[in-house]
């Protein structure tokens, strides 16, 4: 590339920078608090860029993180691109407001690059302006290097440093590198990580998972295993360092995989401690620290009420999520989940005595939603989620998720409408999201 001519002036201390048609602003606070609000929101510290097409984030690796278009090709002024540890983008659509809050309780419905949303005709990474923000920001690296060669002011040339050396195949190399750390990939995070954007530091404590269901799509192949405590202090020490300067801007835990409520409850509690103490959440930018976990039907019935006291002690907000699917035996015979109704049910109840008895801790649980499921299904969920309650309870979240039938979204959307209606429990759909 040829080289530009710079004209660099320092527009406040040292923490802006006007380097020829870009603005570079280090440093910036955004909110400290995670909030549901109806307009464009950063969180934590992070680095910008702004040019006249695009707002470019950064986070304090110098790692991209969000960019949002500056021009009217931008489909939407109050929408961004935001791209995960993990190296997936994920585009944040205003959709109509009172829609997308009503079904995922964020004003906000992510669409996955990976995966195309049942409840949008639209692709976004379709658009061309999105994929050239996508591209863009590799120029914009580019552009970044040439000007090393110049005198710098050292911050400046500090962020320029450290951004040059993550770009896309950097990217790449560190999301595998956090997946190694953890033995695999995140490959489905709980529902209730929605309330910290999904920004969650994961670490995998149990490998593998109870049921091996027919119908689920994230089970890995090997049976249930928990680490020891040496291995997971060794796993989350690694992680530590892979957060490296941006751990800051995290104060959220995600023990994985798919059942941690099944582990020792000394080491899920060792764990929960021991990740506040090496992941400093006592010092985050952010406040309020969480904890997500997944649980099952018998690692709940099976946990005594010692462990939702030691739970309810920790330094966090702990959410557990339980996968109840249905209440219908025949539904699921034919989601091939070997669990009993009557266990369901059981289940179902321990959930709403544990959430009113804990205040740090809320349970929630996942029914499935398909356009071939029976009547009988979805009034097993009637008979749990309205007949079970006397009255509204708003903590205690059910959760449903599309089976693989993307063509029936209007079906689905009149039976999640219907839920939504009469269930007596906070009800939202499902946005599965892996990291
Ligand atoms: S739904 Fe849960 S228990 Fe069943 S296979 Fe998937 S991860 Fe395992």
């Amino acid at each position: 590339m040829a080289q530009e001519h710079l004209h660099i002036s320092d527009v406040n201390s040292m923490q802006a920078f006007s380097v020829n048609d870009m603005l570079i602003t280090l440093n910036m606070e955004g909110a400290r608090e995670f909030t549901k609000i109806s307009y464009p929101i950063r969180y934590g510290q992070y680095h910008e860029i702004k040019t006249s097409e695009f707002i470019y984030q950064f986070n304090l690796n110098g790692e991209i993180k969000h960019i949002q278009g500056r021009t009217r090709d931008w489909p939407h002024p109050a929408e961004w691109l935001k791209r995960t540890i993990s190296n997936d983008w994920i585009y944040y659509s205003v959709g109509s407001y009172n829609d997308v809050y009503d079904r995922i309780g964020e004003y906000y419905f992510p669409c996955l690059q990976y995966e195309k949303s049942p409840f949008f005709k639209q692709n976004p990474f379709d658009f061309k302006v999105i994929q050239k923000a996508l591209t863009g920001w590799g120029e914009v690296i580019d552009r970044l290097r040439s000007y090393l060669k110049n005198t710098l002011p050292e911050p400046l040339r500090m962020f320029i440093a450290q951004t040059i050396a993550k770009d896309g195949k950097a990217l790449v190399k560190r999301a595998e590198e956090l997946q190694m750390l953890n033995g695999e990939r995140i490959t489905i995070l709980p529902p209730d990580t929605r309330h910290v954007d999904y920004e969650v530091i994961p670490v995998i404590i149990a490998e593998g998972c109870r049921y091996h269901c027919g119908f689920c799509r994230f089970k890995t192949d090997h049976p249930f295993s928990q680490l020891s405590r040496s291995e997971i202090l060794d796993r989350m020490k690694r992680i530590r360092s892979f957060f490296g300067s941006d751990l800051p801007n995290y104060n959220s835990l995600f023990l994985g995989q798919h059942d941690a409520l099944r582990a020792d409850h000394d080491l899920l509690t060792f764990s929960a401690h021991k990740a506040y103490d090496i992941f400093e959440f006592s010092r985050s930018h952010m406040k309020e620290a969480r904890l997500f976990l997944f649980g099952s039907v018998d690692s709940l019935l099976e946990a005594e009420d010692s462990l939702f006291n030691a739970l309810n002690r920790l330094p966090f907000l702990t959410f557990i999520n339980i996968g109840l699917e249905s209440g219908d035996p025949k539904t699921m015979d034919a989601l091939k989940k070997p669990i009993r109704v009557s266990d369901v049910k059981r289940t179902f109840f321990r959930m709403l005595e544990i959430n009113r008895r804990y205040e740090q801790i809320e349970v929630t649980a996942n029914f499935v939603l398909g356009k071939d499921l029976s009547e009988n299904h979805y009034r097993s969920i009637l008979d749990l989620a309205r007949k079970g309650l006397d009255r509204y309870f708003s903590k205690g979240a059910i959760y449903f998720s599309p089976l693989n039938d993307a063509a029936s979204k209007p079906e689905l959307l009149r039976r999640f409408n219907e839920f939504k209606r009469l269930n007596r429990l906070p009800t939202f759909i499902y946005l599965i999201q892996r990291l």
